[in-house]
This record gives structure tokens, C-alpha cells and sequence, in this order.
């Protein structure tokens, strides 16, 4: 028995599905203490958009250390955060003709979505706050409220209340329409029982829920209806932001400018602590010290953070490298996907954010583990974990992609072949689309 299984709480997770003990990280590699090498298609679930150990990041975090900078800081104003809100107003907000105030609230994206939560209901003196079908929002108890997934909120132990999940673009209910027509006869008719929200709080593509991206005609009609009935747009940009997708924000291609943003994950660029709730003006009405929190201000998070925007983000050059990236992926995840007869796969994506969704999570799983044997870390996501999920850092080449794309295929085809032939019959199941 290791010191984990014997000390570490059962809810640990990650390490269940890939039981290998990392000790180094360069780019996009992982590896073991035994010295296996593993190509990381993880990336820290989206905490990692410029890889492990980032040379240009580390180089601004080992000069800041060695001069004995501020760690430590709570909101007081440092040097490190004045170079990060710089950097941050002039190279993403100035660009993007976007004018948001910043705050900093914990260092999770969940302390993001609580503290937007938060205000929009203060602002508007509501209490309800719409969220979609297979949302994503965290684990804290007004995250759970609006996230989707009920072994998730299972482990609330209280009721979650104040939030209505609404369908998501294209599910079923949604109609297919521009907007989100179901919501919108909803609050069209005054006896159909929903109270006024504050907030519609949505991902634009849904990266825990399976991959789902929202087409930018629905959006662009959530936007448009939340104005007309002066509800709050929050766009939760956790995980698809920091240029996840191509453009810095995932909504930048809808063109739609939401009231609040989210966002965390690689908002520090090195995998260090970090999260940003980002306010429209007039709505900042927050009294000092109203929403607190001790790690606010993690001054490496800030430096490396700095680093990274002024690194990636002074030009269109990591946007386009990525969404020519995800074409690649695209191309050969829907050649994989007609690889398998007899298997229904479907590929979805935007930009390094893609999925593959199988019938089953079982299968799913089966592939992620096998991927793993291959020396490939990708996650399962979606309903019953159906959905492998391809996140690897941006900085990925384009030879590791292909590396990557042919270890998964393998493993999908081992999988769904081995999967197939247990049924003894060939092809396993009759191809939906
Ligand atoms: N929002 C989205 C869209 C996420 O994907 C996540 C985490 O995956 C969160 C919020 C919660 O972030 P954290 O785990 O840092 O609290």
C-alpha cells in the first residue's frame, strides 16, 4: 500500500485514472519517476495553455524570486500586480475594445463564478439565475447550483437552490432556433411559473459537459434576450479562455460583449493560482471588502501571468496557430471517427478544444486508459464521462500532435475492435450518422 491509498482521501480522482508518479514536466511531456514519458493532452485540465515549465514564464518567475519579491499580498497593491492589470488592460482589454474592471477574487474559478453570482444579484436585487443543461461551473455550493452533472451536486448535502437549467445549444429543447426560444416563451408569458432571473450564467463551449460548443448565432440570441429583458450575461470563460479556442475570449467569435466574464485556469500561465472576475463599470458596486478571500494576490501567479501576455499576446500569431492546429485535429479525429465501422464516434471542437464522443463512458474509459498504456493522457468528460477530451497545450507542435492523434486513434481502434469481438459480432453497432 503507497502513502496515497493509505493517506490521501478517497476523493482523489486524476490519480485513479492515470496511476503513474510524475516527477518532471517540460512543454507538452509528462514524466513518471520510473522515467516513462507521457505526451500530456490534459494540460492541467486547461490550467497549462503554454505547457509545463514554460521556459519564458519560468525565467520571470525564478528573476522575481531571486530578488525577493512580494509572495504573499492579499488585495494590497503591489508592483507585480500593477505590470499584470497593465499588461492585462493593454495588450486583451484595449485590443478588444472591452471595459471591464477587474476583480481578484479567490485563486479558483469557482471563487470566479461565486463572486459574479454574487454581484449580479446584488446589481439586480434577483435571486434566480438561468444556467444550461451539461454546464460546468465548480464545486463550490453556488457553482453546483448551476452546474448540470448530478453525481456533482449529489455531494452538495444541501439543496441547491435559485438556479433553473435551461437547454443548451443544440440539445433537443432548444429548438434549433437563434436565442434560446424555450427560455424565451418562458419569460414571455407571465403564468409560466419562471420568476425574473438576475443572470444567465453559460460556457460557449462547454468543456466538463462533453465538448458541446454553442454556435455563435445562438449565443450572439442569448445575448440579444438577456438584454431586452435586462437580465445579466455572465459568460464563464474558465476553461475556453486564455485563448483556448483561438481568440483570447471563447465569446470573441460570437461578437457578443457578456456584463461579466470568468476566468482562471491559465490566467497565470504557469499552472500557478489565479482567477479573474471581470465587471461591466456601472455594475461594480462591490463595498470595499464585501467579497474577500486570503489568496487574492499570489504575486508569482501575477508575474508569470505578465510574462505570458506579453509573450503570446501582442500580436494574432498564437490565435491563428491555434485554430490551424485544431483544423488539424479536426481533419483526423472525423478520419478516425470513419476508421472505426461499427462504432459511432463523434468528433466536436473549437480551436485546442475538441472531443470525441462514444456510445458509452465505459468505452470512453476503456480508450483513456488504453491511450494512457500508449503513453497519452487524455480525460473522459460529458454525460457518464462518454466524451475523450483533447486539450493539449497551445504550444503543442505540430509533430506532437500527430504523435498525440496516432496513439489515440490506436487505442480507439484497439478499444472499439477488442469491444466489438467480445460481442462476436462485426461491425459492433450500425453507424448513426
Ligand atoms: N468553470 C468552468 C467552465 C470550469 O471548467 C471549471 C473547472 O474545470 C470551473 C469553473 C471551476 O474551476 P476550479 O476547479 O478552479 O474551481
Amino acid at each position: 500500500m503507497t502513502i496515497f491509498d493509505e493517506r490521501e482521501s478517497e476523493v482523489r480522482s486524476y490519480c485513479r485514472t492515470w496511476p503513474a508518479v510524475f516527477e518532471r514536466a517540460g512543454g507538452s511531456w509528462l514524466y513518471a519517476e520510473n522515467g516513462r514519458a507521457y505526451l500530456d493532452f490534459f494540460a492541467g485540465a486547461g490550467a497549462l495553455n503554454y505547457g509545463h515549465n514554460n521556459p519564458v514564464l519560468k525565467g520571470a518567475l525564478i528573476d522575481y524570486l531571486a530578488g525577493d519579491g512580494i509572495i504573499h499580498s492579499l488585495d494590497m497593491y503591489t508592483v507585480a500586480k500593477r505590470e499584470f492589470l497593465t499588461a492585462f488592460d493593454e495588450l486583451i482589454l484595449r485590443p478588444r475594445r472591452l471595459d471591464y474592471k477587474v476583480q481578484f477574487p479567490g485563486p479558483g474559478g469557482a471563487n470566479a463564478v461565486e463572486a459574479a453570482l454574487k454581484l449580479a444579484r446584488k446589481v439586480t436585487g434577483r435571486t434566480e439565475v438561468i444556467s444550461f443543461t451539461n454546464a460546468f461551473h465548480g464545486m463550490t455550493l453556488g457553482a453546483l447550483s448551476i452546474t448540470g452533472s448530478a453525481f456533482h451536486r449529489g455531494g452538495a448535502g444541501v439543496p441547491l437552490a435559485h438556479a433553473t437549467p435551461m437547454p443548451f445549444d443544440p440539445s433537443p429543447g432548444s429548438d434549433g432556433a437563434p436565442g434560446s426560444s424555450w427560455f424565451e416563451r418562458l419569460l414571455d408569458d407571465s403564468s409560466s411559473g419562471l420568476d425574473k432571473p438576475a443572470a444567465v450564467i453559460v460556457e460557449t463551449v462547454q468543456g466538463e459537459g462533453g465538448i458541446n460548443v454553442a454556435r455563435a448565432e445562438w449565443l450572439r440570441g442569448l445575448a440579444g434576450l438577456c438584454q431586452r429583458h435586462d437580465i445579466l450575461l455572465i459568460v464563464d470563460d474558465v476553461q475556453m479562455g486564455c485563448g483556448r479556442t483561438g481568440p483570447f475570449f471563447s465569446f470573441e467569435t460570437a461578437g457578443i460583449t457578456p456584463d461579466i466574464v470568468c476566468l482562471s485556469k491559465s490566467i497565470g500561465g504557469y499552472g500557478l493560482p489565479m482567477a479573474l472576475t471581470l465587471i461591466r463599470p456601472d455594475l461594480d458596486i462591490w463595498q470595499p471588502g464585501e467579497h474577500n478571500g486570503t489568496f487574492r494576490g499570489v504575486n508569482p501567479a501575477f508575474v508569470t501571468g505578465t510574462a505570458a501576455l506579453h509573450a503570446y499576446w501582442r500580436d494574432d500569431k498564437l490565435e491563428r496557430a491555434t485554430l490551424a492546429k485544431g483544423q488539424r485535429i479536426a481533419t483526423t479525429l472525423t478520419a478516425l471517427a470513419e476508421s472505426v465501422p461499427g462504432t459511432v464516434i463523434r468528433p466536436r471542437g473549437r480551436g485546442l478544444a475538441h472531443g470525441l464522443a462514444f456510445e458509452s463512458g465505459e468505452l470512453a474509459g476503456k480508450v483513456s486508459s488504453a491511450a494512457f498504456e500508449r503513453g497519452l493522457l487524455v480525460e473522459t468528460c460529458g454525460p457518464q464521462g462518454s466524451v475523450i477530451k483533447l486539450l493539449p497545450p497551445l504550444l503543442v507542435t505540430d509533430t506532437e500532435l500527430d504523435q498525440g492523434l496516432a496513439l489515440l486513434a490506436d487505442a480507439t481502434q484497439a478499444i472499439c475492435l477488442s469491444s466489438a469481438l467480445k460481442q462476436k459480432e462485426v461491425p459492433l453497432c450500425t453507424r448513426r450518422d
